[in-house]
């Protein structure tokens, strides 16, 4: 989605000052469900106290960060989530909650209506309660997060549903679309698992295949709808940050590091949540330190696309969605392609039209396995000889 003006200039100023317009801050990995397909620990390793919250915020604030993302972890858990969202409003961020929203009750609802909180995602795996419970590993959760939302839209709240796709839930996604409807808020789908923030791969086996999406490629009613919200929201980095079209990010992979950060329960802070670099910790460093002098945002600062090794030469650029932190995730180079980008690629090119087509990480993988066979083959005859 294009960028309004106002957003556009709001974007290219930050980025030629080098300012943390939007922060994604976990303020806790703990959970009161179990998805299981979720990248977290959920034990709580000694969460960032109340006041070290309230003096992160107030140096993002003069950071000049205006875009601010709570989530978690279920972010309700915390005893203290309202006074640090009241602290939080009262530096003028503008809010987005990530929630399951199972604490969500009709007097929170009011409560964030009267803070001025901007919107909501909540998480919603089906339109068939059975099988988003077996996802949350809760019984009743759906029937809860949905009474929330109705708290929350009886509020005059945004509220967006956001559905990750895996295998358990594809089949469901028409359904899926009619609920949302039916509650009039906006869904988004993410149609990436990722790895376990510790490294674990294990769950990515719940992803669906290219294959498998290839209707939710072609369909794009079914992969949700963009919202003037979003034009905002996407500027503060996520899985789907790819969606915002705006010149100021023309030539790097996208805002993490340049304009947009994350900051974990632990004080730890990333170039985004998807990338998880440990950059600096704010209990033992400031946030202008970390953001102006760790090495490890100067890095990713330096990296732009044309100098991408494999992918600047790659025909399907245009149809790919490459993630930078899940190509150090998944393929441990932050510059580096990997295959989940390259076969949603291919999958998109193939259904917009092109024949045969093929990445350049793909072409170059087959041609070594090529090489290597035809070397072994090599080996073979000259020990006939
Ligand atoms: S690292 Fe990935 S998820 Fe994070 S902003 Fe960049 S493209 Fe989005
Ligand atoms: S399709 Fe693969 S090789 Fe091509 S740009 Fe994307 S990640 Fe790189």
């Amino acid at each position: 989605m294009n960028a309004t003006p106002v957003m556009d200039r709001l974007v290219g100023r930050s980025m030629k000052g080098s300012v943390p317009l939007g922060v994604h801050f976990d303020v806790t990995y703990r959970c009161n469900e179990r998805c299981v397909h979720c990248y977290l620990d959920h034990e709580d390793y000694g969460e960032l106290e109340t006041p070290e919250v309230k003096n992160i915020l107030t140096q993002l604030a003069a950071a000049g960060t205006l875009m601010l993302t709570f989530s978690g972890g279920e972010i309700f858990l915390r005893k203290d989530f309202f006074e640090l969202l009241e602290f939080a409003r009262s530096l003028h961020f503008d809010i987005t909650l990530k929630s399951n929203a199972l604490m969500i009750t009709a007097e929170r609802a009011v409560r964030l209506r009267e803070l001025g909180v901007r919107q909501i995602q909540i998480s919603i795996y089906s339109a068939e309660p059975e099988v988003h419970d077996a996802i949350t590993k809760v019984r009743g959760s759906f029937a809860r997060s949905l009474q929330a939302i109705r708290f929350l839209k009886t509020q005059g709240l945004h509220v967006k549903i956001a559905c990750p796709l895996m295998k358990q839930n594809l089949s469901g996604l028409r359904r899926l679309r009619i609920l949302a409807d039916e509650l009039s808020v906006p869904y988004v789908i993410d149609m990436t698992v990722t790895p376990k923030l510790d490294g674990d791969t294990s769950i990515l086996a719940m992803r669906n295949s290219a294959d498998e999406l290839v209707d939710v490629i072609q369909d794009a009613s079914l992969r949700g709808q963009a919202t003037p919200d979003d034009a905002a929201e996407s500027v503060v980095g996520s899985a789907v940050s790819s969606g915002i079209e705006s010149d100021a990010y023309d030539g790097i992979p996208c805002s993490a590091g340049h304009n947009t950060c994350y900051i974990s329960p632990y004080g730890e802070v990333y170039p985004c949540v998807q990338m998880p670099i440990p950059a600096g910790n704010l209990r033992r460093e400031s946030f202008e330190q970390i953001w102006h002098r760790s090495p490890q945002f100067a890095r990713v600062r330096a990296i732009r696309e044309d100098q991408l090794p494999v992918c600047a030469a790659c025909n399907l650029r245009k149809y790919c969605e490459r993630c930078p932190g899940l190509a150090h995730m998944e393929g441990g180079d932050l510059t580096g392609a990997y295959d989940r980008a390259c076969e949603l690629a291919e999958m998109k090119a193939r259904v917009a039209g092109v024949a045969n087509p093929l990445s350049a990480w793909h072409a170059q993988s087959r041609g070594k396995a090529l090489a290597v066979r035809a070397s072994g083959r090599l080996v073979q005859i000259s020990q006939h000889l």
